[in-house]
This record gives structure tokens, C-alpha cells and sequence, in this order.
């Protein structure tokens, strides 16, 4: 069927040729229902590009062929499916008086656990999940087919966020949702090059001696229309695109620019911390390009620390970011695993990466000196960490209670609001100034009181 439906593409038309036949499709479904009872569903399988990657991509239009073929079994006679040549299926259903929104909803349900079922593909057993976007004629203010792929689109990129197997309507404020990312999407690279993406600078300190033991580059957007733009409101617009790249190159740049400041004004700052996407970290040029930026800067590759999401540790176990992983340690860069106790990596995979410390995510930090759920959990994975030989830091301290606590439970250094809050380079010198100051204070008192 899906050649079928494929053949039907005009000969040297560009992918939009399907796309144009399903909008078609809905144009015609509008005209009999009046404009008023048309309904459209986009389904995208999440999981297809691992399953490819396990099966080998040649399996692709098997597999979605074999879904084409269960998904229009579960249609009624006059629905129309179209494989888009992304891998997505839209289907145009047939215009009926008792097509409302909740019928709507039932069809994405049905179609759903159809396309969710496992399959046999010669000797393989395939499981595939599926998200579902959909949208009904009467939630459009300028109804056409092409309003309403379009709108189910959208919706179905919602889902995408919520993958695996999520389902969504479309609502109006997904399309400004949608069109706000859009636009951030557009003007990032023209932002970053005019200097609008700047690094804030959060401080780590020890928990022996309170000296700062590293400087965290955090992402941040000046943008002159919305003003301060943090990493939460601009990040999903850009991840999984090219444009990490020029956030991590911009953020690389700037925090190797900081620290020669530091150096050069005489504060002590053993190293910085940039915060790596999986997209970055599995471009096999990473070990040369930080090699040549620490070189330019004349730092030694101690200085530099790399903060990879346990997530990101959790699900690579043999490739191209576990050998650029190795190479940047061995190189002498420190690796950190971020949101360490959130992201299901093994010890096997932590070991394998070469990593120096685990940052302790903040959920376990919270309210850590009067919980005493918190305080065995805490104390639970830093005596993981001393097994592993690895050094600990916990972030997202709040208050001075949590600080104590995390020192009597043995965590090697902190980070958070109670140390200082993330601040522009340029309040990082005064800062560091003031906290030297403070430890050579707390240093006399305590010669004097001994
Ligand atoms: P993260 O790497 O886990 O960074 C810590 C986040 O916690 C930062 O949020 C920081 O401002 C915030 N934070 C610090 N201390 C405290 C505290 O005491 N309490 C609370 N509640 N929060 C605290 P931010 O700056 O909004 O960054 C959010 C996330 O965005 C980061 O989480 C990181 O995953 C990502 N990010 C930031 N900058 C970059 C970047 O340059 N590249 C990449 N790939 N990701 C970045
Ligand atoms: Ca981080
Ligand atoms: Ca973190």
C-alpha cells in the first residue's frame, strides 16, 4: 500500500507531493462536510530511528509499510491515509455528521494501539511507539486542508515532546507556542553572532575549605525585544538542531575568555564548566576543536571541565560520544555528570566514561537537613562515588541548613544560590574578590579562637 501510495507522488516531485495529495484529500473532506466537520491526525513513529539503527535502515519502508497496511485496516471506508516521506502518516478522515472533537479523540486512541502493536518482520520482533496530533475542522478560524495538516502538525510536534507514545489536539495556544519557537529558532544564530548570547557565571565551592573549586557557564539570552531569556524559554527551540552547535561554541569561547581574565587579575579558579548537548558531543571533530580553543586561550586542558547529562551517559554505551568522552579525559579535561540520580545510567556506562565527579541533581538536595529520606539517599550515592573513586558536588543549594548537612555527609563541593546565584562576567571579578576576602576573614577568626 505504501508504494501505492508513494506511486501516486507525480514522477520528479519534490516531498511535498504527498503532502499536496493529503491536503488535497482534506480540501475535498471539507467541501462535502460544509467546512465544519473535517478531521485530520498526524501520527509519527518516535521510535523508528532506533529501531532502524538496530535493524538497519534499509528496514525502514517495511516497517512502515506493514504499519500502512494495520493502520487502514483500523479506518473506515473514505478515510484516506498518506505516508509522508518524513515517516509520518496523515490521515484525512471522511467528513460525517457525528465527527465531533470526541470522536476525534477515540479515533487517535483506536489508531494508537493499532500502531503500537508489536510486529513480526521476518525474524525480527518490532515494537514501535507512536505519537498522535490531531485536529478537528471547528477549532480553525480560516478552515482548509492545508490549515488543517497544518494544525495537526502542530500537535503532533507537541507530542514529539512528550514521546514516547503521547497523543495531542491542537490548540490555538500550541500554534503561538509553536510560532514563538519558530522565531526563536530563526534569529539564534543572528543573536549569537551579535553577541545577545552571553555565559552567567555560577560559582563551586569546596566544602572543606571554601575555595572555589570551579565557575559553571550557564546560557543566557539577552534578547532586546524579551528581554533576559533564560536557557528553559530558548533551549527547545534549538535542541536536536545545528544551532547547539553555535550555542556551544559560543559558550566555549566565552568561558575560556573568563577564566584568562580570572588568571590574569590573580583569582584562583581551578577550571570552568560548560555544559555539553548530546548533538555536540557526537561530532567526532569535539577532542580537536576544544584541543585548539584551549591552545588560542594557553590553558592547560585541566582547566576546562565538561558537564554531560547522566541521561545522555545512560543511553550511549559504544560510540562515537563514549570514544570523544575518553579522548577529552584523556586529554586531562575534567567530564562531570550533570542531574546525577535522574537519568538511569549504570555503573557500568559511569565507569566507562572516564567521568571525575558526579553533580548530585537538586532534587535530592532539596530540604536535605530535615529529611532524613534525603540524607540516606544523599548519603547512598556518595558512598557510590567513593567506591567509584569519583569526587561528588552538589547543586542547587539553597540555604546554609542544606550546606552543613551536605558537609557533614561528606560531599566534596556545592553549588547553588546560597554560594551565589548564576551573574554576568563582569560581576564575577567583585564576587570572587569579596569571597576571598570572606575565607581570609573566617581564616584569622578561626587562628584566633584556637
Ligand atoms: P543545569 O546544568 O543543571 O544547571 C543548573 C541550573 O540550576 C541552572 O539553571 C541554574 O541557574 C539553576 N540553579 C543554580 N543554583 C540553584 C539553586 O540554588 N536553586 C535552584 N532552584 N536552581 C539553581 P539555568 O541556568 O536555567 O539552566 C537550566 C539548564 O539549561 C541547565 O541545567 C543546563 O542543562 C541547560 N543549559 C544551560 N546553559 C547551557 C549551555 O550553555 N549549553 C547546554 N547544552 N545546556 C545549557
Ligand atoms: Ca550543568
Ligand atoms: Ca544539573
Amino acid at each position: 500500500l505504501l508504494a501505492l501510495l508513494l506511486r501516486r507522488v507525480r514522477p520528479g516531485a519534490g516531498p511535498l507531493a504527498v503532502a499536496d495529495q493529503a491536503i488535497a484529500a482534506l480540501d475535498a473532506a471539507l467541501a462535502i462536510g460544509q467546512g465544519r466537520q473535517g478531521g485530520c491526525l498526524v501520527l509519527q513513529f518516535d521510535t523508528l530511528q532506533a529501531v532502524c539503527d538496530r535493524l538497519g535502515r534499509a528496514r525502514q519502508s517495511e516497517i512502515l509499510a506493514a504499519s500502512v497496511t494495520r493502520i487502514r485496516g483500523a479506518l473506515r471506508p473514505g478515510d484516506l491515509l498518506f505516508a509522508l516521506e518524513d515517516g509520518c502518516l496523515v490521515v484525512a478522515l471522511a467528513p460525517t455528521e457525528r465527527l465531533d472533537l470526541e470522536s476525534l479523540v477515540r479515533i487517535a486512541g483506536r489508531l494508537h494501539l493499532v500502531a503500537q502493536q508489536p510486529m513480526q518482520l521476518g525474524a525480527d520482533m518490532v515494537q514501535l511507539t507512536c505519537c498522535i496530533g490531531f485536529c478537528h475542522a471547528r477549532q480553525l478560524a480560516n478552515v482548509s486542508g492545508q490549515a488543517m495538516l497544518h494544525a495537526a502538525q502542530v500537535a503532533t510536534d507537541e507530542a514529539m515532546q512528550h514521546a514516547p507514545g503521547a497523543i495531542r489536539a491542537y490548540t490555538a495556544d500550541l500554534a503561538q507556542a509553536r510560532a514563538d519557537r519558530d522565531s526563536l529558532r530563526g534569529s539564534f544564530a543572528a543573536a549569537a553572532a551579535a553577541g545577545q548570547v552571553r555565559a552567567h557565571f555560577q560559582p563551586q565551592v569546596s566544602t572543606d575549605s571554601g575555595a572555589v573549586s570551579g565557575i559553571e557557564a550557564l546560557a543566557r539570552w539577552h534578547h532586546p525585544e524579551r528581554g533576559l531569556l533564560m536557557p528553559g524559554a530558548f533551549l527547545p527551540a534549538i535542541e536536536g538542531t545545528e544551532l547547539m552547535a553555535v550555542l556551544g561554541e559560543t559558550m566555549l569561547i566565552q568561558a575560556l575568555d573568563a577564566l584568562q581574565e580570572w588568571d590574569q587579575a590573580g583569582f584562583r579558579v581551578p577550571s570552568v564548566s560548560v555544559n555539553f548537548s548530546q548533538h555536540e558531543l557526537a561530532d567526532p571533530e569535539l577532542p580537536e576543536r576544544l584541543k585548539w580553543h584551549l591552545d588560542c586561550h594557553g590553558l592547560a586542558p585541566g582547566r576546562l571541565t565538561l558537564e554531560v547529562l547522566e541521561s545522555v551517559v545512560a543511553k550511549h554505551c559504544d560510540d562515537i560520544i563514549v570514544r570523544n568522552i575518553r579522548r577529552i579525559a584523556e586529554m586531562g579535561c575534567g567530564v562531570d555528570m550533570d542531574d546525577f540520580g535522574t537519568g538511569n545510567a549504570s555503573i557500568t556506562s559511569i565507569r566507562r566514561f572516564a567521568l571525575r565527579r558526579l553533580k548530585i541533581d537538586r532534587s535530592f538536595v532539596r530540604g536535605v537537613d530535615g529529611n532524613r529520606d534525603q540524607q540516606q539517599l544523599v548519603t547512598a550515592i556518595l558512598s557510590l562515588a567513593e567506591r567509584l573513586g569519583l569526587e561528588t558536588l552538589a547543586e542547587g543549594v539553597e540555604t546554609k541548613g542544606e550546606h552543613a548537612m551536605l558537609a557533614q555527609l561528606g560531599c566534596g563541593h556545592v553549588q547553588g544560590f546560597v554560594v551565589a546565584r548564576p551573574m554576568p562576567v563582569e560581576e564575577v571579578g567583585s564576587w570572587l574578590a569579596d569571597h576571598r576576602g570572606r575565607l581570609a576573614e573566617a581564616l584569622r577568626i578561626d587562628v584566633r579562637s584556637s
